[in-house]
Protein backbone atom coordinates (compact mmCIF):
# COMPACT_ATOMS: atom_id res chain seq x y z
CA UNK A 1 0.00 0.00 0.00
CA UNK A 2 3.29 2.42 0.88
CA UNK A 3 3.99 2.15 -3.23
CA UNK A 4 0.71 3.49 -4.13
CA UNK A 5 1.41 6.73 -1.90
CA UNK A 6 4.68 7.24 -4.03
CA UNK A 7 3.12 6.81 -7.31
CA UNK A 8 0.10 8.84 -6.06
CA UNK A 9 2.76 11.86 -5.39
CA UNK A 10 4.81 10.92 -9.22
CA UNK A 11 1.34 10.92 -10.74
CA UNK A 12 -0.99 14.27 -10.08
CA UNK A 13 -3.40 13.13 -12.69
CA UNK A 14 -4.34 9.68 -11.21
CA UNK A 15 -5.51 11.91 -7.66
CA UNK A 16 -9.06 11.89 -6.93
CA UNK A 17 -10.51 15.30 -7.75
CA UNK A 18 -13.72 17.00 -6.48
CA UNK A 19 -15.63 14.99 -9.14
CA UNK A 20 -15.03 11.53 -7.75
CA UNK A 21 -15.60 12.38 -4.12
CA UNK A 22 -19.02 13.53 -5.59
CA UNK A 23 -19.11 10.25 -7.62
CA UNK A 24 -17.94 8.87 -4.26
CA UNK A 25 -21.30 10.33 -2.75
CA UNK A 26 -23.47 8.53 -5.05
CA UNK A 27 -21.81 5.51 -5.20
CA UNK A 28 -24.10 3.65 -2.54
CA UNK A 29 -27.33 4.63 -3.73
CA UNK A 30 -26.36 3.55 -6.61
CA UNK A 31 -25.22 -0.22 -5.69
CA UNK A 32 -28.96 0.23 -3.69
CA UNK A 33 -30.25 1.57 -7.01
CA UNK A 34 -31.85 4.27 -5.73
CA UNK A 35 -29.62 6.76 -7.67
CA UNK A 36 -31.72 9.02 -10.62
CA UNK A 37 -31.62 8.16 -14.01
CA UNK A 38 -29.75 11.56 -14.50
CA UNK A 39 -27.10 10.88 -11.51
CA UNK A 40 -26.76 7.22 -12.56
CA UNK A 41 -26.29 8.17 -16.18
CA UNK A 42 -23.26 10.65 -14.86
CA UNK A 43 -22.03 8.19 -12.51
CA UNK A 44 -21.45 5.85 -15.29
CA UNK A 45 -19.53 8.08 -17.90
CA UNK A 46 -17.91 9.14 -14.84
CA UNK A 47 -16.71 5.67 -13.91
CA UNK A 48 -15.78 5.02 -17.46
CA UNK A 49 -12.79 7.06 -17.46
CA UNK A 50 -11.70 6.58 -13.97
CA UNK A 51 -10.17 3.98 -12.57
CA UNK A 52 -10.04 5.54 -8.63
CA UNK A 53 -13.86 5.56 -9.06
CA UNK A 54 -14.10 1.40 -10.52
CA UNK A 55 -11.83 0.82 -7.56
CA UNK A 56 -14.03 2.58 -4.87
CA UNK A 57 -17.23 0.89 -6.57
CA UNK A 58 -15.83 -2.60 -6.48
CA UNK A 59 -14.61 -2.19 -2.89
CA UNK A 60 -18.29 -1.09 -1.98
CA UNK A 61 -19.53 -3.67 -3.86
CA UNK A 62 -17.33 -6.20 -1.98
CA UNK A 63 -18.25 -4.46 1.40
CA UNK A 64 -22.51 -4.89 0.50
CA UNK A 65 -21.64 -8.88 -0.42
CA UNK A 66 -19.92 -9.08 3.10
CA UNK A 67 -22.44 -7.39 4.86
CA UNK A 68 -25.09 -10.12 3.12
CA UNK A 69 -22.98 -13.00 3.78
CA UNK A 70 -23.05 -11.93 7.55
CA UNK A 71 -27.07 -11.44 7.25
CA UNK A 72 -27.21 -15.03 6.17
CA UNK A 73 -24.96 -15.69 9.09
CA UNK A 74 -27.25 -13.69 11.43
CA UNK A 75 -29.88 -15.92 11.23
CA UNK A 76 -30.45 -18.25 14.45
CA UNK A 77 -31.00 -22.03 14.13
CA UNK A 78 -33.66 -23.36 15.07
CA UNK A 79 -35.34 -24.17 17.94
CA UNK A 80 -34.79 -27.14 20.20
CA UNK A 81 -38.46 -27.38 20.29
CA UNK A 82 -38.80 -27.16 16.14
CA UNK A 83 -35.52 -29.39 16.10
CA UNK A 84 -37.07 -32.20 18.17
CA UNK A 85 -40.23 -31.85 16.36
CA UNK A 86 -38.16 -32.37 12.92
CA UNK A 87 -36.43 -35.56 14.57
CA UNK A 88 -39.53 -37.16 15.74
CA UNK A 89 -40.87 -36.30 12.21
CA UNK A 90 -37.84 -37.82 10.43
CA UNK A 91 -37.93 -40.84 12.47
ZN1 LIG B 1 -13.46 9.46 -10.41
Amino acid sequence: MAMFGILGKRKEKAMPDRRCRHIFAMLSDYLNGELSLKNCRDLERHLKGCPYCIANLESLKNTVELCRCYQVLEIPPPSKKVRDALLLALR
